[in-house]
């Protein structure tokens, strides 16, 4: 599948990322910028501040001194940051409200003149000085941060300091912050493209690896190059999901071709003895006995249809849908009649050893359908003059049946595989015993629904024993 470029997740990481560096930037440059210019005009108020004191000290201190020298001489004074002084004094007329006492400075202009309300705030304001920038300035002038300073009833000294330096360093400040800030994003967002790019790169990997995984070849595995991180974990799970898919996709076609084979066999059995007899006229005995042989060669075929079907159709079947209690010595008891006279006709002594009433909620056809093929098999590969004992007991909270034999005993090595479909120890033993392999997987499905356990002890021409362990419901057992 294509992704659309803006859908992707290294664009979308890209934009947030970038769009939150933005905001960073932005902060932290209008704090730098904010903090920068504030002070600049520290500094100038301090100067104000400085030409005040300096002016206040002469007037008091020199007798005989007018004001206006004094103002002329703290001028000289401070010279070079060129201040512009002014006395002014306020009247009542709203029209002309002020007079210009005094005035000085060679930046001095005639329109100095601030609003008539903050010349009346300053005049109230108790000797303390009021601070103002005055950002109009005058005509051909550059703003002005200026000092108000009441020095008595309705006489403001008004000193001024130009701004233009102040402000031509914060516009340069502001357009370093601004190119700076811009530089940054772009090498940040270059940065965490890449950064971003290589972090999702795997996952790309991942799945181009998996693209390349059909049901025909599920040998591939993607390759984690050693990860230890989130992503080798994924590819970790993604790998451990197609070992599963993989052997049961073996199994699947195992399970179609072992069906197909045995299905087979018997067909071409029949197909065979049908043209052999059919190649010239035979007498009725003849006919007779190969239509014999077909119909057991059905029974074989209808067998393996059954038992396949009966596993089909429990294979979703679950312990918790088992509601129904039953009584699993009945079942041995009637399982045991049907056996019983054909165990001695093969002189064989079927016998129960000892038989307990036991109630398990579970299916009774399924456990009916288990103990007749353990019986079954125990009767089949179990020689005349054998003996099998059956026993059915209570042990702690489990039903325990131990079906027990003096057979021909599994090879140890079979052990392991006597539960898988059409599994059969050996070909030739179990076909003249007319066995598919089926019947163990058939009874270790019915324990798995009935959430028993099995074991095997077996020995080879001594005997087996299959043990059967049930967890019991609580009512109805003695
Ligand atoms: P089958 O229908 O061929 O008997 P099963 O699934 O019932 O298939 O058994 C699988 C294999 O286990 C058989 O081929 C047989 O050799 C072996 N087996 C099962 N039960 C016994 C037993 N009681 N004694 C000896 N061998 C047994």
């Amino acid at each position: 599948m294509k992704i659309k470029k803006t859908k992707s997740l290294i664009f979308k990481l890209t934009v947030w990322y970038v769009v939150f560096l933005a905001i960073i930037i932005v902060i932290i440059g209008a704090v730098i910028f904010g903090s920068y210019r504030n002070s600049l005009l520290n500094d100038i108020d301090e100067s104000l501040g400085e030409i005040a004191d300096e002016l206040d000290d002469t007037y008091w201190s020199h007798r005989g001194i007018n004001l206006k020298e004094a103002i002329k001489r703290a001028e000289n004074e401070f010279k070079h940051k060129d201040p512009h002084i002014l006395i002014v004094k306020i009247s009542r007329d709203k029209e002309n409200f002020l007079e210009r006492v005094i005035h000085t400075g060679d930046s001095y202009d005639d329109n100095f003149i601030l609003d008539r309300k903050l010349y009346c705030r300053a005049d109230r304001s108790d000797l303390n000085p009021l601070y103002v920038v005055w950002e109009e300035g005058v005509s051909g002038s550059s703003p002005q941060r200026v000092i108000l300073f009441p020095i008595r009833d309705n006489y403001i000294l008004q000193i001024g300091l130009s701004l233009k330096s102040t402000y031509s360093k914060t516009r340069r400040v502001l357009i370093l912050i601004i190119l700076s800030g811009i530089l940054l994003l772009l090498l940040a967002s270059a940065g965490g493209n890449f950064v971003i790019r290589k972090a999702i790169h795997p996952v790309v990997n991942v799945a181009q690896a998996a693209n390349q995984i059909t049901t025909d070849d599920l040998s591939h595995r993607i390759d984690a190059q050693k990860r230890r991180d989130e992503i080798g974990v994924l590819v970790e799970t993604f790998n451990d999901m197609i070992s599963r898919l993989e052997r049961s996709v073996k199994e699947i076609k195992q399970f179609s071709g072992d069906v197909s084979h045995e299905l087979r066999t018997p067909l071409t059995n029949i197909r065979g003895e049908i043209e052999v007899i059919l190649r010239k006229d035979r007498d009725k005995h003849e006919y007779r006995n190969t239509l014999k042989s077909a119909l057991e060669e059905t029974y074989h075929m209808e067998k393996i249809i059954d038992d396949l079907l009966l596993l089909s159709r429990t294979e979703s079947l679950k312990r918790e849908s088992l509601r129904k209690e039953v009584q699993l010595d009945e079942i041995l008891l009637s399982v045991y009649e049907r056996y019983e006279p054909i165990a001695r006709k093969k002189n064989i002594n079927l016998d129960i050893k000892k038989i307990f009433s036991l109630a398990i909620k579970g299916q009774r056809v399924l456990l009916e359908r288990m103990m007749s093929n353990l019986i079954d098999n125990a009767v089949r590969y179990t020689k005349s003059r054998g003996r099998i004992e059956l026993s059915l007991y209570k042990e702690g909270e489990e039903g325990v049946f131990i079906i027990s034999d003096t057979g021909i005993g599994i090879p140890k090595d079979s052990i392991p595989f006597i539960f898988d479909r059409f599994y059969v120890v050996e070909k030739s033993r179990s076909k003249e015993k007319g066995g598919v392999g089926l019947g163990l997987s058939i009874i270790k499905r019915v324990a798995d629904i009935h959430g028993a356990v099995i074991s095997i002890r077996s020995e080879i021409n001594r005997g087996t024993e299959f043990e059967i362990r049930f967890p019991l419901s609580q009512r109805g057992n003695t």
